[in-house]
């Protein structure tokens, strides 16, 4: 990959990580604040409701950390020079998947493979 390619993926995701961090701070914002002050965004008389929508704000803010995470593999990548290859083949990854999910690790073919495997399971 050039370096102006490098580059411009080096932006994407810093800019994917600027978003992915501010969402992280606003969930734990509103989990740290206790139910029931004004300052708790969903003021709903049904505490399971609540708690229910606590647990999927959980499972919410795991996923944007393990993206973060993702994240900031693939920047250490850029630095490498080893960005945009398939961690599984070693192929050059798809321009076009990059541009999507720029902390894609696998190439559309491994990433069908995996995802049959998983299903299977
Ligand atoms: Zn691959």
């Amino acid at each position: 990959m050039n370096k102006k390619r490098l580059k411009h993926f080096q932006d994407l995701l810093l800019k994917e990580k600027a978003k992915f961090t501010k969402e992280l701070d606003n969930f734990e914002h509103k989990i740290d604040t206790p139910s029931g002050g004004f300052a708790y965004p969903y003021h709903m008389a049904d505490r399971g409701t609540e708690t229910a929508k606590k647990e999927e704000e959980s499972i919410i803010v795991t996923g944007v950390g393990d993206r973060l995470l993702f994240i900031d593999e693939a920047l250490e990548k850029i630095h490498n020079k080893t960005y945009g290859e398939c961690e599984k083949c070693g192929k050059l990854i798809e321009k076009e998947r990059l541009e999507v999910k720029p902390y894609a690790k696998l190439c559309v073919k491994c990433k069908e493979i995996e995802e049959k495997l998983t299903r299977r399971r």
